[in-house]
Formats: structure tokens, sequence, C-alpha cells
């Protein structure tokens, strides 16, 4: 049984019904104080007004979502993601963020090289890790699931973030976030959540859904799925993870279509029963 002082939840999981403020005014309703905000949103509202909607609400920013995204081979292009991944920095510490989501990253275009996609996506975060020390931000290293290795993630295990996060060599700003999504079929799992022990900065929950019909936008409901949830989360916490349970749910098909508020509710049942 799940104390529900634990739950977060994702503004993205009500992308299509919400906006930046409903979505905020809505999870305080519920008595939900704790969110990673989601940063399309965030910028149709601007960062002084959210950071302020975010504080009138007295919710607890959890993570900045996304930051990374810098592997193109293209110079020029490099450096401007790494330019705006500073700006994401800057932006998570205005609305008081404790981390930012960093995802790797894609291939870029048709581009076949996915060792130098890795080798361009370290770098990029390696260029800011110095502004992420100096705006008492973190970076959290988020794999996502191998399906996603050519357009979203080229850092698709925890094994690789445990390396990544060893090059990096500064575990008081760069940490990992664990999504049960992107981590349930790996035979390492529990092995690399125990090396990654304090790492740990953030942990994701949803469901797997046996027959997804998108790489991305399918996730499912915590107890629709396949995924062994409490299971993780046991191994999670065992590694010494203590921080909030995020619920984020990517649904195109079943979740983006629903009354909001009953998404909330069936959450909270759900973060009770299945998380
Ligand atoms: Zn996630």
């Amino acid at each position: 049984m799940s104390n529900l002082s634990r739950l977060a939840i994702h503004q993205v999981t009500f992308r299509d019904q919400w906006s930046f403020r409903e979505s905020i005014e809505g999870l305080a309703r519920h008595g939900v104080r704790k969110t990673t905000v989601w940063r399309d949103k965030l910028q149709e509202i601007g960062v002084y007004e959210g950071a302020r909607i975010l504080r009138d609400n007295g919710m607890e920013v959890t993570g900045l979502s996304v930051g990374g995204l810098a592997t193109s081979p293209d110079s020029r292009e490099w450096q401007a993601a790494v330019d705006e991944n500073r700006r994401v920095i800057e932006e998570a510490a205005t609305i008081g963020a404790d981390h930012v989501v960093v995802l790797s990253g894609g291939l870029m275009g048709d581009s076949k090289d996915l060792q130098g996609a890795r080798e361009r996506a370290l770098e990029a975060i390696a260029q800011v890790v110095p502004d992420a020390r100096q705006a008492g931000v973190k970076l959290g290293l988020e794999p996502l699931h191998p399906m996603l290795c050519a357009n979203r993630a080229v850092m698709c295990t925890l094994e690789e973030a445990n390396d990544w996060c060893d090059v990096l060599g500064d575990d008081e700003t760069v940490g990992i976030v664990v999504d049960t999504y992107a981590v349930w079929w790996d035979p390492r799992m529990e092995r690399e959540l125990e090396i990654a022990g304090s790492r740990i900065c953030a942990f994701h929950v949803n469901d797997w859904l046996p027959e997804t019909r998108d790489l991305r936008l399918d996730r499912g409901m915590m107890g629709d799925g396949v995924i062994d949830i409490p299971a993780i989360r046991r191994a999670v916490e065992k590694a010494g993870y203590e921080g909030p349970c995020e619920v984020e749910i990517f649904s195109e098909r079943v979740w983006w279509r629903k009354d909001p508020d009953d998404v909330v509710r069936i959450i909270k049942d759900r973060f009770r029963t299945h998380v």
C-alpha cells in the first residue's frame, strides 16, 4: 500500500487536456503537491509566470523535462543544443526544480553513427555540468527503452547511464532518472540500480501495455500492463532512493482523451494498489 505523500504526477500526463495553470491548480485541488514540469507548457506561459503559479499552489517541482538531446554531427547545431541546455538549467533554477530530466537524444536524420552520437551526447552533458553545479540544479540522466534508440535516446540502459556518470565524475550534480518503462525488461536492472545507489534522483512510474501501439505515446496506467512496478520500486528503494514516485503517462490513445480530474482520481487509486 503506497503512501500518497510520495505521489508526484508529471504535467505531461494531461498534455492534451490541461494548460500549465490548469494542471498545477488541478493537481493542487486533488492534494497532489509534487510535479515534473513539461518545458513546452512552461514556455507557453513564460518561466516567471510559471514559477509564480507553482509557488502559489505550494507545488514542489521535482524535475523539468527535458534537456539533453545534443547528438547532431553538425558542430553548429550541436553547439546550439548545448546552449539550449544552459537555458533549460536556468529555467529549472527559476522554477525551483530539483533536476533537469536529461535525454541523450537519438540518431540525427539517416545517420548510422551510433557511437559518434553517444560521444556527442556525453560531451554535451559534460559541457553543462559546471552550469548545473553553479545553478544548484541536478542533471538527471534518463535512459529510455532501446526501441527509442533511433530517434530519442542513444543512451538506453542503466548500465550506460552509470558509465556516463563515471565519466562525468560529479555525483553531486549528475544523477540517474529511473523510469519503469525504460528499465523493466533489463536483466541487469537490479545490479545496475545497486551500482547507481545515491545517483538515483528520480523514479518515474507507468506500465507497459503488452500490445503497445506506439513507440512513445502509448504508455499504460499502473496495473494495466506487464511491469511488476512494486518490485522495481523495492529495488530502487533498496538502492537508497527515498524521493517521490512520479507518475508519467504519455498516452495519445487513452489517457490524454479522458477527463483529467478522473485521470487524477484513477492515478491515486492505482498508486495505492499497484505502486
Ligand atoms: Zn520518464
